[in-house]
């Protein structure tokens, strides 16, 4: 499968106040397996809408959106949440960790989730923290981290089932310009390695320069789409 996402006219509206509030306002696009897509524009453009929607987090007002070759609007409840489960991950702003649990349990959760055998989930959260430079820290708990590690945690995480997709939202925003970079640079290798596709927002202009595509949102819209044959080295 070529495409992982196909968006055909996306609208979203809110309801506020007795009315509507239109988040999204006809959104169009494509992306293919293994690209690296980032979706810009200022706060309130419409990016978190969007990604919720690729994610099977919430649905369109109207249009479709095509993900992982699932219709997510006409999928139950059930039919979302397993293709949450099974196909995608998840980066948050704000990490997400379980703050009880070590580096490694937090690693491991999706996996126990999906009840993958004892061995193949050791290999798998071992190789998922390798990759993101944290084997020194496996034993750490959230607590004892900086921001910048807490963010790889949490790529970990994302990766560590091999999703064909990553879905991120402002994962940079918390961090200072050269942890921003490390972890763009580790996703920009995540993506190499393991083929998965990623799509993650940002209002940040220092990664912006790192990207191969650049879609930019304005009130609901896209005002540009930009693929570029040459990026700058982030880190
Ligand atoms: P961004 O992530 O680019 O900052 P969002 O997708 O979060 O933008 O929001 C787009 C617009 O939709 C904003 O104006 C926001 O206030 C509005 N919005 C988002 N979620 C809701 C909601 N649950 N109810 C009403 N309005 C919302
Ligand atoms: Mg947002």
């Amino acid at each position: 499968m070529d495409e992982i996402i196909i968006a055909e006219n996306l609208v979203k509206d809110y309801p506020i106040g007795g009315g509507n509030f239109r988040a999204l306002n006809g959104i169009s696009l494509k992306i293919t397996s293994g690209e690296f897509t980032g979706i810009i524009g200022p706060s309130g453009s419409g990016k978190t809408t969007l990604l919720n929607i690729f994610g099977a987090l919430d649905n369109p007002t109207e249009g479709s959106a095509t993900v992982l070759g699932k219709q997510v609007e006409k999928l139950s409840h059930k039919e979302q949440s397993e293709l949450r489960k099974n196909s995608i991950g998840f980066i948050f702003q704000t990490f997400n960790l379980l703050p009880i649990y070590s580096v490694y349990e937090n690693v491991e959760f999706p996996l126990l989730l999906a009840k993958i055998d004892d061995n193949e989930r050791d290999r798998l959260v071992r190789e998922a923290i390798d990759h993101v430079g944290l084997t020194d820290k496996i034993k750490s708990r959230p607590d004892q981290l900086s921001g910048g590690e807490s963010q790889r945690v949490a790529i970990a995480r994302a990766i560590v089932k091999q999703p064909k997709l990553v879905l991120a939202d402002e994962p940079t925003a918390n961090l200072d310009a050269k942890n921003s970079f490390h972890i763009l640079d580790t996703m920009v290798k995540l993506n190499e390695v393991y083929k998965t596709t990623f799509l993650f927002s940002t209002h940040d202009e220092k990664v912006i320069s790192c990207l191969r595509r650049v879609v930019t949102l304005n009130d609901g819209r896209i005002v540009a789409d930009e693929k570029k044959e040459k990026v700058e080295v982030c880190c």
